[in-house]
Order: C-alpha cells, then structure tokens, then sequence
C-alpha cells in the first residue's frame, strides 16, 4: 500500500491565465526541462502559484541561486524535511534530488509531496539497493546497519539507524564497541568515522558520490599553496577529506586552517571565520548561502566543476511544470516508510542530527 494523502488532489485557481507568464512554455532536455528564464516576473509567479495551492517550497543548499532565492526555506535534507513535517500547508514542494523528497514524505505522511522534476536521482543514494543491503545484511547477520540519510526509503527501511554528517561519528560510538557495523554508502564519510572512532569492527560499503569524489588532493594542494592565508571548508563526504586531513598533518596545511563541516556547519563557521578568504570543498550552490551569510569574506569553489547535474534538474522551468500542473508527487509504501521513519528518529534520540548533506 502507498502513503497518499487525504488533502484535495487537485487544487484550483493555478493556471497562470492572468499573469506575466501565461504564455510560458517549457520543453523537457536532458538536463531538464528547460525554456524559461528567473526571471523577476517568473518569481512572482512562482510565489503567487505556491500561495494559491497553499504550499511551501524547500530548496536545497546545492539548487541554483534563482531557486534558492525563491524559496520559503533553503536548508540541507535534514533540517528540510523536519520542516516539512512542522509546517501548516497542504502541500511540500521539495527543491532537491528524489531520496530527499521521499524522507520529507516519511516525516510528513499528511501531506502531499511534489519534487519538480522526479528524474533528479542521486549518485550517492543509488550507489546501493534494498537487495544488495538484504544480501550485504546476510553476510553479517549481528550487525547494526548505520545509513548516512543519502539514501532511498527502501534502504532506510533496512536501516537500524540513519546518520547525517555531523552525527555519524556519535552514532557509531553510540553503539556496543563489540558489535560489527555495517556503514553505508558513502566510503569517504565512512573513513571520517573509522578513523574519529578508531573502531576495526566497521564495514564500510565502497559508495561515493561523483560530484563529491571529483574533488581531490591534488587540487585541494594546489589550492591551499596558491592561497597559504585561506581557511579551508571542508565537507566530509568529499574525496579529498582524507587528504585533506593528512596534509595538514604533514604540515602542508596548518590544522587549525582545516575545519571538516557538514554544510549547516558551513554557514556557523562562515559567520565566525576571521579568515579574509575561505576556500570551499563540496558543491558549488553551497556558495551562495556562504556568501549571503558572510558578504565581507571572499570564498572559492575548490573545484568549480563540482556542480550536481541532479540538484540542477530543478530548473525555473521545473518549478512552474510543478506548480501548474502538479507534478511529480513523491509516493513512499506505508511499511516502508514506517521502519524508515524509525531509523531516523532513532538518529534524533541520540541527539545532534545538525544536518547531512
Ligand atoms: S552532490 Fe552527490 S550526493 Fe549530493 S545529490 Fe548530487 S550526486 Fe547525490
């Protein structure tokens, strides 16, 4: 049985007939659908369609700066879907990737869930089925299964508790010392933990996010010699945290530079940073929150190709798509979403979820 909800399934008035862009049309590209343009007249029209079906949108921190800016709440999965379940409207329309979606959908059964383009999948979350944790699960049957929350339902419905990045070292010491752990997806974050916990019982799934992976040592080497004053913000799903973290043992970095943070980490320690310049190691739509939240500090992509082409499948041309005409609601199986929604509020009771990606 699917989760669907018991609001109106269709709601009046959005048709945009009166408005600047009652005309606009879209077309469906590769990357998405595509053909209309932020404008400030396409903001209104976001906002004023979002009012009528009594909404509220969520963006992601890796969206694009236009719908960033028009949303109610910019934010990481996390701290997203919690609001999703505490506000009062009919209907979530959640700007990020599918998996995101359906956990603001498991916290917030109610309501209806749109993501404007459902296509937008996730490297990390599909870099593991239910079946091969089922298989992986059989191998080590006394294991606890700890999920960062870069997962699909399914995956969190096999999960004994999910993770973000800033609580993944607390969950896994959380757990009796002489139980094995099943660690997954992501192999980056997983060393971050095997080394913070110094556990040998750790089995860590080889997971990695192409967008994260794609930032490396070398670059985070030449980046840090070219700007020596440079504070360095690091996301520890990224492949070069663990180099990072060498070369700063290795005195090619000074330590206290190099500070591992999930991305709500980021924005306290932008406004804190005495550093002139920062330079940053995730995905570059993080830029724009740092920027707004600490104007006065120069910070740099440390790979200015780290762009998520799924995070950019929510386009302005997505967004009217979804507002006119509804689409795509997010379905999560009611078991499933039930023992999913217990791994994550297992996560909560342990206290200091902060936030994941
Ligand atoms: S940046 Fe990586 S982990 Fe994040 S949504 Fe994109 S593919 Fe997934």
């Amino acid at each position: 049985m699917s989760i669907t909800s018991d609001r109106p399934a269709a709601v009046a008035a959005p048709t945009g007939a009166d408005s600047a862009l009652a005309d606009a049309k879209w077309f469906d590209a590769p990357g998405g659908y595509t053909g209309v343009e932020p404008t400030q007249e396409w903001a209104d029209e976001v906002r004023r369609l979002a009012k009528a079906r009594n909404a509220t949108l969520l963006a992601h921190n890796y969206q694009l700066p236009a719908i960033q800016d028009v949303a109610d709440h910019v934010g990481d999965s996390l701290a997203l879907s919690r609001i999703a379940a505490e506000v009062d409207s009919d209907e979530i329309i959640f700007c990020g990737v599918h998996f995101m979606a359906e956990t603001a959908k498991i916290l917030s059964p109610e309501k209806r869930v749109l993501i404007p383009d459902e296509r937008a999948g996730c490297s990390l979350a599909d870099s593991i089925t239910a079946d091969e944790l089922r298989a992986w699960k059989a191998e080590f049957p006394d294991a606890l299964v700890v999920s960062y929350v870069n997962t699909t339902a399914e995956v969190k419905g096999l999960t004994d508790i999910c993770c973000t990045s800033s609580n993944a070292v607390d969950v896994v010491a959380s757990i009796d010392p002489d139980r094995d752990v099943l660690f997954l997806p992501d192999q980056f974050l997983g060393a971050h933990v095997k080394r913070e916990t110094g556990r040998d019982n750790i089995h860590i799934w080889a997971g990695e996010c192409h967008v994260h992976a794609g930032i490396n040592g070398d670059e985070l080497t030449a980046q840090a010699n070219a700007h020596p004053d440079a504070d360095l913000f690091i996301h520890p799903e990224c492949g070069c945290a663990t180099s990072a973290l060498y070369l700063a043992g290795e005195g090619f970095v000074p330590e206290e530079k190099v500070k591992i943070l999930s991305t709500g980490g980021m924005l306290d320690a932008a406004r804190e940073t005495g550093a002139a310049q920062v330079l940053v190691a995730t995905e570059v739509g993080m830029l724009h929150q740092l920027r707004k939240a600490a104007p006065g500090v120069d910070f740099q992509a440390v790979n200015d190709r780290a762009s998520c082409p799924y995070m950019k499948m929510i386009t302005p041309a997505a967004m009217l798509r979804c507002l006119r005409e509804g689409r795509d609601e997010v379905f999560v199986d009611a078991d499933v979403a039930e023992k999913a929604r217990k791994s994550v509020e297992r996560m909560i009771a342990i206290g200091n979820p902060g936030s994941g990606e």
